[in-house]
């Protein structure tokens, strides 16, 4: 099983938290298709097996017009053996999900949609310079639906300097009222490089406290699984069924094939990012050199990735596939560090799996660092 991700460096404007590599002149965009198309060509023989999923994510790829996605799905099946019940997902801004644009999607062969929503209150899709507002963002989700677009995640963001516990359940309250299949929802990071980071610099901003955190994280998880939402991965909810195959194959450690600037692939031994420019990302496949960096993960990088990706979902770190990959050194290094967070509930093992329980998603972090091999 292999995936693609297909990185789309364009929004139409910035906002404030975000340090994606993304550029507002949309100028390049049809050179940027030709590029991707391109090095897709070039870069087809790393993805002889079938393809099961397929990402667009960015950027906005809601950005590219119907020749664009039109020329890349031509391309991908020229040079790929894609699954015929393959996820393709794309993500999109609501402003940009127009009745013309959803119509145009829905003729094409997408069959889920990931829309960055972010938030319900308009306070807070301002604070973020988000350029669409709540009601924007309700109207796009029903189109989309009434599109007969049934595979619909959507993303929010909680830990918002001055955002309330009411606030955030009436987010959650009106993610919950849209009955989409997928809700992701992340807590603000303040990125080094970003407009928010300066203003937290600044003193401008006040970040929320730990407390507030863990109650907003508790929220989201009570009130989400008591609506049938299952907590499958630490930030994303899904209805039964509609886990997102993409996002688990991450998780699974399976290969991928990043194309565009900036996106990542693995091969199961090697990462490699391309280059985070357009303009030489461009040049670098018009001339036939790729430009990218590449990454071969030793055994001990190898078993921190296992454990990064393992512990965050609900299907946890299978202990025997650990110990035939890398040894009893390691499973021993492992269980010798698990065994403070077993001792007080913060993991469990169930049939030989290793899973954070609800407690330890609350200090993931910590555990999964503790676990993790340092050379
Ligand atoms: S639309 Fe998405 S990718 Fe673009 S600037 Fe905003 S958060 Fe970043």
């Amino acid at each position: 099983m292999a995936g693609i991700y297909i990185h789309i460096p364009f929004c139409k404007t910035r906002c404030t938290y975000c340090d994606f590599y993304t550029g507002t002149n949309e100028t390049q965009m049809d050179a940027f298709v030709d590029a991707l198309c391109t090095e897709a060509g070039i870069r087809k023989d790393e993805i002889p097996e079938r393809v099961e999923t397929i990402y667009f994510g960015g950027g906005t790829p809601s950005r590219l017009r119907q020749e664009h996605l039109e020329k890349i799905f031509d391309t991908l099946h020229n040079h790929f053996s894609i699954a015929p019940d393959a996820e393709i997902t794309v993500e999109a801004n609501p402003d940009d999900l127009s009745e013309e644009y959803v119509d145009m999607l829905s003729g094409l062969p997408i069959n889920r949609l990931s829309i960055g929503i972010q938030s319900f209150d308009d306070r807070e899709l301002k604070f973020l310079s988000r350029r669409h507002s709540a009601r924007q963002a309700i109207d796009a989700v029903k189109r989309c639906q009434q599109h007969g677009f049934g595979n619909i995640s959507i993303d929010l963001m909680y830990g918002l300097p001055q955002q309330t516990e009411e606030i955030w359940q009436q987010n959650l309250d009106q993610a919950i009222a849209l009955n989409v299949s997928h809700i992701s929802s992340y807590h603000l990071i303040y990125e080094e490089k970003t407009r928010m980071y300066s203003l937290l610099q600044a003193g401008r901003i006040t970040p929320v406290g730990e407390e507030v955190s863990t109650t907003m994280f508790a929220m989201l998880i009570n009130r989400l699984t008591s609506h049938s939402y299952i907590h499958y991965e630490i930030s994303a909810f899904a209805r039964e069924g509609y886990f997102s195959r993409h996002n688990s194959s991450y998780w699974k450690n399976r290969r991928y094939l990043g194309l565009g600037p900036a996106a990542h692939s693995f091969d199961g031994d090697n990462r490699s990012r391309n280059i985070p420019s357009l303009i030489r990302y461009i040049k670098g496949v018009e001339s036939g050199t790729l430009n990218r960096e590449t990454e071969h993960l030793n055994t001990s990088e190898k078993y921190n990735e296992m454990i990064l990706t393992g512990l965050r979902t609900m299907w946890g770190l299978d202990l025997a596939e650990l110990s035939t990959r890398f040894g009893d050194k390691y499973h021993r290094y492992c269980m010798q560090n698990a065994q403070k967070y077993l001792d007080g509930d913060l993991l469990k093992i169930e049939e030989g799996i290793l899973i954070l329980t609800r407690d330890g998603i609350f200090i993931s972090d910590g555990i999964m660092s503790d676990l993790m091999w340092i050379d």
